[in-house]
């Protein structure tokens, strides 16, 4: 019954709602299993039968598996799940937490870093059944086309029925993130510097609000319908705004987002280079390495993307530590901006452990070699840098911390993807990520990872928020989807400037805050 890779607590829990136990001791201010402001059981019957039985209890065997988390140590564990297929089923789902306050958690894929999609005790919106992909080639509004999605579609499977139109659109690179959140947050992509973040290129949003109204947002304003059929339209697009950058459940539950599409480059290229940080004969190279790739950095062009990442591991061979860059050119080999990177592929060779360029046809073909994260435990963190930010002691910082390793099952990477290029083309107020996206070149996270089921929790937790601390000094600012809970002030980390403006909207369509969930606007 239960699935093995889960954590021992998973099948605890099973076992607590069977004998009728309330898992959560919560004492906020929603209504939970066992108290008396608790819907009967004849009442989620109507409810359940009102959205076609699309729901899973704690004693389904489907639950343990939609309740995991990438992030295994934030799984917890709702007390109904809902698995909406459709706008209004959403929407009677909303209205019937509403009614009996019952506190409300969104899931698309749960690759939330810190447990944002979930909640012990919640009523989950599990959005997997919304995930249709309509392409459009003749939109008024965006010569190449453009593409609607439902928030709980992968972005594999947008990239495939994109790839089938000679079309790409900017999406994660993990083939099991999923629109809703990752967009919700900024969402950056390996085409991100050649055509903007996944934000940028949104056209259109359709979302259920905390009274049950469906909203449709867009740059030229918002229409809502309220779930007895009146219509109202305003050219208020702050709604849109707040949707672009200002983060997942938080505004409302977000069912469909329309996205620009591009016409697909006539080819792809890849280059992987894997340099040690410390040779086996004791030479360390890890400063020139990272210096060169700083410069890079800051000065490649557009066309290429991709991502820096770092660990400190040691090899059979006897070389620590690992500088990977795999970076990827938009567009056919046989171009100046291709040739651009050959000075990377020449650096030092006889240092390299691996190095090599393929030449794909297609984005999709490229995306299809990324290979996903499994489940994990694990603490992160994130900056924004800008031109700033590569000196000589953040390169310090970086090989130093690739060589804390607190306990032995644990290791430090650092994940940087490359920004820059079109993501600088957008006004700092434009969107509502966090305007340090617009002068930075690289969103780095570092994250550390640790194996084993909750032991010494704490003491790695520590270490991760050192880590943290360490790098804070070269950020301008950080990525909301990549972010730490444990910074001193994530209204001002994860959005700058344009925090007042998304509280403001926050009040304005959610004044009860309905939706909330830790260091979410409004919170
Ligand atoms: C392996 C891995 C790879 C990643 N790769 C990238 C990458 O390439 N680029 C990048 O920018 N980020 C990346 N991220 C970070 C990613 O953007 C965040 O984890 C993001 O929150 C994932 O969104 P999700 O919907 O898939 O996850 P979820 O955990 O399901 O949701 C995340 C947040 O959004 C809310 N939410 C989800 N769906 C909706 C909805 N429909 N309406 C309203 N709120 C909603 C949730 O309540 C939660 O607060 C990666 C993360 C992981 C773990």
């Amino acid at each position: 019954m239960f699935n093995q890779e889960l954590p021992p607590a998973l099948s605890l829990a099973t076992l607590f709602f069977l004998c009728g136990h309330v898992l959560s001791v919560t004492t906020d201010r929603f209504c939970y299993a066992g108290q008396s402001c608790y819907p009967s059981s004849n009442q989620r019957a109507v409810f359940a039968k009102s959205i076609n039985n699309r729901v899973v209890l704690p004693f389904d065997e489907e639950y343990n598996r939609l309740v995991q988390l990438q992030n295994v140590r934030e799984t917890r564990f709702p007390n109904l799940i809902v698995t909406p297929t459709s706008t209004e089923e959403v929407q009677k789902t909303v209205i019937f937490a509403r009614k009996f306050n019952l506190r409300m958690s969104i899931i698309s894929s749960g690759h939330d870093y810190f447990g944002r999609s979930t909640w012990d005790g919640s009523l989950q919106m599990n959005m997997r059944n919304l995930s249709d992909v309509h392409v459009n080639l003749t939109s008024s509004r965006h010569a190449d086309g453009e593409v609607s999605v439902g928030a709980g579609s992968t972005w594999l499977k947008v990239y495939t029925k994109l790839d089938a139109h000679d079309r790409v659109v900017v999406g994660g690179s993990a083939h099991t993130v999923t629109v809703g959140g990752y967009t919700l947050g900024g969402g950056h992509s390996p085409m991100s510097r050649m055509f903007g973040l996944a934000v940028d290129n949104l056209l259109e949003v359709e979302l259920v609000l905390a009274d049950g109204s469906k909203a449709v947002a867009s740059a030229d304003g918002t229409e809502i319908t309220s779930p007895d059929g009146n219509v109202n339209k305003t050219t208020d697009s702050g709604l849109f705004w707040a949707s672009r950058g200002g983060g997942g459940g938080t505004f409302g539950v977000t069912t469909k987002f329309t996205f620009k599409i591009h016409q697909a480059a006539t080819g792809m290229v890849n280059l992987g280079i894997v340099f040690p940080m410390l040779l086996a004969n004791g030479t360390f190279i890890g400063d020139t390495v990272l210096e060169k790739v700083s410069e890079i950095l800051l000065n490649g062009p557009a066309e290429w993307g991709g991502y820096l990442l770092t660990d400190g591991i040691t090899d059979q061979d006897g070389s620590v530590g690992h500088i990977i860059l795999f970076f990827n050119h938009y567009g056919a080999w046989d171009t100046a901006s291709r040739r651009y990177m050959d000075q990377l592929y020449n650096f030092h060779p006889e240092w390299s452990k691996q190095r090599f360029y393929v030449n794909y046809t297609s984005f999709l073909e490229y995306e299809k070699t990324v290979i996903d994260a499994q489940y994990y435990r694990t603490y992160v963190s994130n900056i924004l840098m800008n031109n700033q930010s590569f000196t000589p002691e953040w390169r310090k910082t970086m090989l130093n911390l690739a060589f804390r390793f607190p306990r032995n099952s644990s290791v430090v990477r650092a994940t940087g993807a490359w920004i820059g290029g079109k993501v600088h083309d957008v006004g700092i107020n434009d969107t509502s990520v966090h305007p340090g996206f617009r002068e930075s070149y690289l969103a780095l996270t570092t994250a550390l990872g640790w194996e084993g089921d909750g032991e010494h929790e704490d003491d790695f937790i520590a270490e991760g928020i050192k880590i943290m601390n360490d790098l804070r000094p070269y950020g301008i600012g950080s990525y909301r989807n990549e972010g730490s809970p444990d910074t001193n002030d994530w209204k001002g980390d994860f959005w700058g400037s344009n925090y007042d403006r998304l509280l403001a909207i926050k009040r304005l369509y959610d004044p009860d805050n309905v939706f909330t969930c830790i260091d979410c606007v409004g919170k």
